[in-house]
C-alpha cells in the first residue's frame, strides 16, 4: 500500500502523522511511504531523517495520491479537493461536531477512520489517551499563565504561598484529561475539586489522590457551586463520539470572579461551556465573556508538538500497519478497535453516535 503523510495546515498545528521509526516499520513491511516536504519540521523532524528511514519526500499533490493518508487533525476545506474514492483517511475526525466534513466524506466515497472513536480491548480509547494526557497536563499550565494579571487574569498564583491561600481549580470530568489536569494542579499546590458523573470513577480517583482532591458527583447543583468558587475551571467531559453536553450554563459563568479562566478542552466535540461561542487558535487562544477568560483551542497538543507527535504515533502506527498489511475490510473484521474507528464507509455513516448527531437512521 502507498501511505501518504501530509503536512498539517491547521493553525499552529505542528504535529505530524508519523515519525521516522514509523516510516521504517511500514517500509520493512513492504509498503511505500510518501512524506510531504517539511511535514515534520514543526516536530523537529527533518526531511532527511524521514528519507533515511525509507520515505519518499514528495509534493502536496503527490502525497494525497496515496491509498491511505495518515494525519493528525481532520481534513480542512482546503484539503477536500485532494480526497478521493476508496482512499483511507486515518486521523482525528470529530465528525459529530462537523457536518460539513461529514457530508463531504460521505459524498467523496473515501473511508474515514477516526482515532478518537477507536475503542480498545479494555473499553478504553487508545488513540485519544496520549493526547488527552498532554491536553490535561497543559491545561493547568495554560490556566496559570492566563491568571497572571499582565495576561488579563485576576492575578492569582495557583499554588499560593505560605500564609496565603492557593488558587482553586475545578475540573469537570475525571477521565484521562481530568486525571492529568488534577495531577498537575495538585503538583502546583492548588486546591482542586473534580466532578464526574460516574461514581465508580470517583472511587478510583479517591484511591489515587487519597484526600488531596475534593471529589464530587457531577450534577447541576455541584457544578454551579464549584464553578462559581473556582479561579480556573477545566472542562474534561467526554461522551465517546458524541457532541459534548453543555453542562456549564451561562449563569454559572456570570457568577465567577472577573479575571478567572475556563479551559474548554472538549471543544473538539462542541465544548461543555454554554459560553464557548467560538473556537480559538494557538495564534489567538482566548476571548473574554462575562469577565471570564475562555480558552477554546481544539488542538492543544499541537503547541507541544515534539512531545505530542511521538506520543501519538507510538499508538497510531501499529493500527496503520495492520490496515496497510490486511486492507481495511479484513483489518476491521479481525480487530474490533479498527472497526470502531470506521465512521464513514462507502458513502455511509457507519458509527451510530455520528449518525445520531445528524439524526440519520442507523
Ligand atoms: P475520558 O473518556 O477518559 O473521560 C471523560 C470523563 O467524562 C469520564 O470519566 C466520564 O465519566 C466523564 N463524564 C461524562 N459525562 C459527564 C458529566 N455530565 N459530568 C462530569 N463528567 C462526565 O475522555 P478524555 O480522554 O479525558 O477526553 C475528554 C475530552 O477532551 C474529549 O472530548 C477529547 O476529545 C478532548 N480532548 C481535547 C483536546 C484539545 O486539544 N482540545 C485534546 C485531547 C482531548
Amino acid at each position: 500500500m502507498i501511505i501518504g503523510i501530509p503536512k498539517e495546515i491547521k493553525n499552529n498545528e505542528n504535529r505530524v502523522g508519523i515519525v521516522p521509526a514509523g516510516v521504517r516499520t511500514l517500509v520493512e513491511n513492504g509498503h511505500t511511504v510518501f512524506v510531504q516536504t517539511e511535514a515534520g519540521l514543526g516536530s523537529g523532524i527533518t526531511d532527511s531523517e524521514y528519507a533515511e528511514a525509507g520515505a519518499e519526500i514528495v509534493s502536496i499533490s503527490k502525497v494525497w495520491d496515496a491509498n491511505m493518508i495518515i494525519k493528525v487533525k481532520e481534513p480542512l476545506e482546503e484539503e477536500f479537493k485532494y480526497i478521493k474514492k476508496d482512499q483511507i483517511i486515518f486521523t482525528y475526525l470529530h465528525l459529530a461536531a462537523n457536518k460539513k466534513l461529514t457530508d463531504f466524506l460521505k459524498k467523496s466515497g473515501a473511508i474515514g477512520v477516526a482515532y478518537e472513536t477507536m475503542v480498545g480491548t479494555k473499553n478504553d480509547l487508545p488513540l485519544l489517551t496520549p493526547m488527552s494526557e498532554v491536553a490535561g497536563r497543559m491545561s493547568v499550565q495554560i490556566g496559570a499563565h492566563f491568571l497572571e494579571k499582565n495576561n488579563g487574569g485576576s492575578g492569582v498564583l495557583l499554588g499560593g504561598i505560605s500564609g496565603v491561600l492557593p488558587g482553586r481549580v475545578t475540573i469537570i470530568g475525571g477521565g484521562i484529561v481530568g486525571y492529568n489536569a488534577a495531577k498537575t494542579a495538585v503538583g502546583l499546590g492548588a486546591e482542586v475539586t473534580l466532578l464526574d458523573i460516574n461514581p465508580n470513577r470517583l472511587r478510583e480517583l479517591d484511591n489515587i489522590f487519597n484526600g488531596r482532591v475534593r471529589l464530587l458527583i457531577s450534577n447541576s447543583t455541584n457544578i454551579s457551586e464549584a464553578v462559581a468558587q473556582a479561579d480556573l475551571v477545566v472542562g474534561a467531559v467526554l461522551i465517546p463520539g458524541d457532541v459534548a453536553p453543555k453542562i456549564v450554563k451561562e449563569e454559572y459563568i456570570k457568577k465567577m470572579k472577573p479575571g478567572s479562566v475556563v479551559i474548554d478542552i472538549p471543544i473538539d466535540q462542541g465544548g461543555i461551556f454554554e459560553t464557548s461561542e467560538k473556537i480559538t487558535s494557538h495564534e489567538s487562544p482566548i476571548f473574554v465573556k462575562h469577565g471570564v477568560i475562555h480558552y477554546t483551542v481544539p488542538n492543544m497538543p499541537g503547541a507541544v508538538a515534539k512531545t505530542a507527535t511521538f506520543a501519538l504515533t507510538n499508538s497510531t502506527i501499529p493500527y496503520a500497519l495492520e490496515i496497510a498489511n490486511r486492507g481495511i475490510v479484513a483489518a476491521a473484521l479481525e480487530n474490533k478497535t479498527i472497526k470502531t474507528g470506521i465512521n464513514i464507509f462507502k458513502n455511509n455513516i457507519t458509527l451510530e453516535v455520528v449518525a445520531k448527531a445528524f439524526k440519520e437512521e442507523f
